[in-house]
């Protein structure tokens, strides 16, 4: 059956059209979906027929909590499962501003990165807008709170999952669904060439994260397969016109691996890179997966790391390490545990 939160507001209402419904119905319909609401018989604004006739062709809910974890700083990751029986995790942290939610996008992965749990898994299929959305909405309900932020950095590309991932964010991002603003929206991608510039036409103020992790063609390749098909020089000018369509900032994130990458000829390289974009650099310590082969730079090269960054004139702060110890931090989430 069709979920019926895979619709924004305008394919709604094609779809009530098409079942003989008047235009409007959609929009109280939507309404309703963003709250939170167990049955479409809490729908009490519309007719007997018309919730049976939801009933008959829709459903509500298609993702519900299995299990969570909670890390000592708080963070909480859960363990999703899918009507399909497949499972995702998503992460909840929280910030002096608010909380913000990690969602995945893909069962798995395809991209292969070498340093991240999530490609280790392999790739199953995408998730739908109405299951990028339910861990949102699941996570709200069980916790009692109201999300203020998205991070698109949960399992998956979402690059690789344009279409869904796009509808996600209207929804997310719509009055009248979960009115988060866009500029509270972040996405992050491997650096998709071609995705990259199709984003910059969307006309959203949501901000693009780009995992870079090396200035340097040879380190990437060898952290990042996707990098043989898209190097860095294309991905610099995909972003280059990015800022020139949407005049906004791009984050580059860069996970700092032990003699690897993070080397003052590294940040300076880096640096020379990136002069003069409008740009800003996330630092994160790497993540030990298991059976990694990297590890994480001490603390004092990754301050390093960011003081030269700083001193060349770019802009880069350090990410703070959230929910390491439940593995729910950057590149250590899996689609079953
Ligand atoms: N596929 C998207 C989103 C993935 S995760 C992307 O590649 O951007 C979000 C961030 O965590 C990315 O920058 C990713 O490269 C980084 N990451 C993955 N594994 C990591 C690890 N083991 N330690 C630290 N960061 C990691």
């Amino acid at each position: 059956m069709k979920k019926i939160r895979d619709y924004t507001l305008e394919e709604l209402e094609t779809e009530l059209i098409n079942l003989g419904e008047k235009k409007y119905r959609a929009k109280q319909i939507f309404a309703w979906l963003y709250k939170s609401l167990r049955s479409f018989d809490e729908m009490t604004d519309l007719p007997k027929e018309l919730i049976e006739k939801l009933k008959n062709n829709f459903i509500l809910d298609c993702i519900e909590i299995e299990t969570f974890q909670k890390s000592k700083d708080g963070t909480i990751k859960y363990l999703l499962k899918l009507s399909d029986g497949n499972k995702i995790e998503s992460v909840l942290m929280q910030y002096k501003y608010g909380y913000t939610v990690c969602v995945s996008n893909q069962v798995g992965c395809k991209m292969g990165c070498n340093f991240c749990a999530s490609a280790k898994i392999g790739y199953i299929r995408d998730l739908t807008p109405a299951e990028i959305i339910g861990q949102i909405l699941e996570i709200e309900k069980k916790e009692n709170v109201k999300v203020s932020n998205i991070v698109f950095m949960g399992i998956g590309e979402p690059f690789d999952n344009y279409d869904n991932v796009l509808k996600a964010i209207r929804i997310i991002n719509d009055p009248k669904g979960l009115n988060i603003g866009a500029r509270h929206i972040s996405i992050s991608t491997c650096g998709l060439v071609d995705k990259i510039l199709r984003f910059s036409e969307e006309n959203i103020q949501c901000n693009l994260c780009i995992s870079l992790h090396s200035s340097r063609d040879d380190v990437r390749s060898g952290m990042m397969p996707v990098n043989k098909k898209y190097n860095i020089l294309e991905i610099m000018n995909a972003c280059k016109k990015y800022i020139e369509k949407t005049n906004r900032r791009i984050t580059f994130e860069y996970a700092l691996v032990d003699g690897v990458n993070d080397s003052k000829e590294d940040a300076i390289h880096l640096a020379k890179l990136l002069r003069g974009m409008l740009c800003h650099v996330n630092l994160i310590p790497i993540n030990k997966i298991k059976d990694g082969k990297y590890e994480k730079s001490t603390a004092e090269r990754i301050m390093a790391f960011r003081d030269t960054l700083n001193e060349k004139g770019i802009v880069a702060t350090i990410r703070r390490e959230l929910g390491s110890d439940i593995s729910a931090a950057c590149g250590q989430l899996v689609r079953n545990s």
